[in-house]
């Protein structure tokens, strides 16, 4: 089985798709990665799901990749009674400290650090922003607040209060007991939310030590000052335009998306762009032209992978929202421009390494042969990186003894990642590699693969072979 496009995509899981055959449905229109946010659900809900993914991993015989989201210092309110309210602009709203469901006029809000750093006027957003608050009255356990603006309300929302520094720790409690869970479950990619630079990304490093990927999400205004340290610290990056857009003006979103997508792709490190891609398909079964626009922006920017939120977790078209995104996503592929954008637009000169020696080179020889496809043996993945930075024209295949590898690679653009036992001989490694492209169906009979690997073979970083291979029957 092989996708017929380079970027990737990422698909949250929640009520809407929980089952193993939505979840079989999500992955047959397109997921390459599954995000499990642990901002919602229970942890035995969330290993049933990453049981069927394995069960199906296992079926399709693909690597998948999972994505444990942390909760992170984000804050939420509490719960109401009848799930949402509705709220009127002028009305008072009272929030507290109390852990009785809420109501049309007071919710729980479990956050004593916000009740310490409250002033009269200070403005709560809640929703993404789309209920704005401003505080009357407060105290060390509740505020009582006028609504500016906003009419519903319900479970768990989002609180920013852009106006105030929190001390809040980079990993709650509650994150260090989930990502020990996400660990001991499997989980190929731990997500950081609301990091506010360098120290939050080493401390999560430390903890992950190595066991998955860390992916930052980038998400307040302090991580951006602090982009490029961010970067070479983290595994990967997610531009999470849902609380930046609310911690910073919307028009500086899209600014923001080009320049952290570009300082990515100069480092070779995944990049993910995510939130309100196909918003409109959580209720249409078809996106607005500005949402297609939008997918079609990030791809052709050049992103690792676009991710899907509410659509898949809680739409009522999950199925057709992927499929949504997979068309578009190839339909801006199969345009000549993309190609040349890609690299027109930014040019990611090779560091002075044999990995980029090689892979650059693999490039331009795939390029001038008209081979069919690159197939790259990589261990850590490492490699496989630095090949998927040059943006190839044509597939590639990572060919990694380990599963773990195979996996993580999953979210990186241009990546067919295939589990396979390792070689220890030249000529073997020249027949895997033809065997498994053709295989995969990613090249025929009478045509050529570029390879590139590392000998002696199984020592890791030490790609230094690129060769050339007829691919037989
Ligand atoms: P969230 O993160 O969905 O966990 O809030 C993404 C974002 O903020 O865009
Ligand atoms: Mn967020």
């Amino acid at each position: 089985m092989r996708r017929q496009r380079s970027a990737k995509i990422v698909a949250t899981l929640g009520p809407a798709s929980n089952t193993p055959p939505q979840i079989a449905a999500l992955f047959t229109a397109g997921v390459d990665v599954f995000r499990l946010n642990f901002s919602h659900g229970e942890r035995d809900e969330h290993a049933v799901r990453i049981a069927a993914i394995r069960a199906l991993e296992h079926k399709v015989e693909r690597p998948i990749g999972i994505m444990a989201d942390l909760q992170g210092p984000k804050l939420r309110l509490g719960k109401f009674g009848q799930g949402k309210v509705a709220l009127k602009p002028g009305q008072r709203f009272r929030l507290d400290l109390d852990k009785e469901a809420g109501n049309a006029t007071r919710a729980p809000l479990p956050h004593p650090e916000i009740f310490a750093v409250l002033d009269r006027g200070t403005e709560i957003l809640l929703n993404d922003g789309r209920v704005r608050l401003q505080v009357e009255k407060h105290g060390s356990n509740f505020a009582e607040t006028i609504v500016v603006s906003g009419t519903e309300l319900s479970d768990r929302k989002g609180v920013n209060i852009p106006g105030a520094v929190l001390p809040l720790s980079a990993i709650t409690a509650k994150d260090r007991s989930d990502l020990a869970f996400a660990l001991d479950h499997g989980a190929d990619w731990i997500a950081l939310s609301f990091v506010q630079g360098p120290d939050d990304v080493a401390e999560a490093k430390k903890l992950v030590a190595g066991r998955a990927g860390v992916l930052v999400k980038l998400e307040k205004p302090s991580a951006v000052q602090r982009l490029g340290e961010i970067v070479d610290l983290a595994d990967a990056v997610m531009v999470a335009r849902g609380d930046l857009g609310v911690e910073m003006p919307p028009e500086d979103v899209p600014p923001l998306q080009k320049e952290i997508v570009h300082t990515c792709r100069q480092a070779g490190k995944p990049v993910v762009v995510a939130t309100q891609m196909l918003e409109s398909m959580v209720t249409a079964p078809v996106p607005t032209r500005a949402e297609a626009s939008d997918v079609a922006t990030a791809i052709y920017e050049g992103a690792d992978a676009v991710m899907l939120s509410a659509e898949t977790a809680a739409g009522a078209y999950p199925v057709e929202a992927v499929a949504m995104m997979d068309r578009i996503v190839r339909r801006v592929q199969a345009d000549p421009l993309y190609g040349v954008g890609l690299h027109t637009e930014m040019l990611t000169a090779p560091e002075h390494t044999s990995p980029d020696a090689i892979s650059a080179a693999a490039r331009q020889v795939a390029d001038t042969v008209g081979a069919a496809a690159i197939v790259s043996y990589t261990n850590s993945g490492a490699t496989a990186l630095r090949a998927a930075r040059e943006r190839p024209g044509v597939p590639t295949i990572a060919l990694t003894a380990r599963i773990e590898t195979a996996r993580r690679l999953a979210l990186v653009w241009g990546l067919h990642c295939v589990h396979t036992s390792d070689v220890h001989r030249f000529n073997d490694m020249i027949q895997k590699a033809t065997r498994i492209a053709r295989q995969e169906g990613f090249a025929e009979q009478g045509q050529r693969v570029v390879i590139t690997a590392g000998i002696p073979f199984g020592t890791p970083g030490a790609t230094n072979v690129l060769h050339i291979a007829w691919v037989h029957d």
